[in-house]
């Protein structure tokens, strides 16, 4: 289902396909593989950086300002998560380069050079809003069908949708917009380029709807707290893994209280 890939150079620059190109940050983890790919865009407008990565890393930084060319145009942020948007400030306090986010970034503290939304074209990428992952994510097209994802959809593993911020209901419905697009292939913000996308996100899709479905097969049953339904449903041992399972049936849980499928009673759920 999922891919895989020999652990990337850091702090340099990999060809991606023409006119981009690919840094990975060093922060490698459970939850973002070998780390968070940055990518450098050619556009008519200038050179974008599309998701600086994590604060931490100076020589990946470093790396990107070393990138940046002859005509830097921006920084565009998929969303406001750190391993994505922590870097952005200090890149532009080092380049004066402009950040633009999206129209419902959560973070008062920053203050954006621009707002983005769905529809918007900058450079010559096209906005989507794609909610779900996180209530602010964005995903860009390039022509030539070539579509990057951020955390929405990710080649090495699904999703965490934690709420509030992340949402079971907008996630499925923009994976199924992904499904009706004919992108060729997907950069996400972690992991390897992904080819023929459509078959995938169907996979992805399927994945949920098994999980939402044994979800209220265990309700059926046995009226539940989400820890026990996670552990039931998803059997993950690692505590970090378990702790996302729990985050991902809480969303499942929010979405059929939606849809009037389940009820809450205290911290017991049950089936309608
Ligand atoms: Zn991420």
């Amino acid at each position: 289902m999922f891919f895989t890939e020999p652990e990337p150079p850091r702090a340099q620059c990999i060809p991606v396909s023409e006119g981009i190109q690919r840094i990975v940050a060093n922060n490698p983890g459970k939850m973002t593989y070998y780390g968070t790919n940055t990518y450098i865009v050619d556009t008519p407008e200038g050179r974008f950086v599309i998701d600086p990565g994590p604060v931490e890393d100076s020589h990946h930084l470093d790396a990107i300002i070393e990138n940046l060319g002859a005509n830097p145009a921006g920084i565009l942020v998929t969303h406001h998560h750190s391993d994505h948007f922590g870097a952005a400030p200090v890149l532009r306090e080092k380049t004066g380069l402009p950040v633009y986010v999206s129209r419902v970034f959560p973070d008062d503290a920053f203050q954006p050079d621009g707002f983005l939304e769905d529809g918007d074209v900058i450079g010559d990428l096209t906005v989507l809003h794609t909610p779900g992952h996180a209530s602010d994510h964005l995903c860009f097209a390039r022509q030539g069908g070539i579509l990057f994802t951020g955390d929405h959809i990710m080649s090495w593993n699904s999703s965490i949708v934690s709420p509030p911020d992340g949402n079971m209901h907008d996630y499925c419905a923009q994976l199924q917009r992904l499904i009706e697009r004919d992108d060729k292939i997907c950069l996400p913000g972690h992991g390897p380029v992904l080819r023929d996308p459509q078959p995938y996100a169907e996979r992805l899709l399927a994945n949920r709807m098994r999980r939402e479905a044994e979800i209220l097969e265990h309700l059926r049953n046995t009226p539940d707290t989400v820890k026990n339904i996670a552990a039931s449903v998803y059997k993950k041992s690692d505590p970090l893994i378990a702790m996302a399972a729990e985050r991902n049936v809480m969303a499942h849980l929010e979405k059929l209280l939606s849809e009037s499928r389940v009820a809450e009673d205290g911290i017991i759920w049950k089936c309608i």
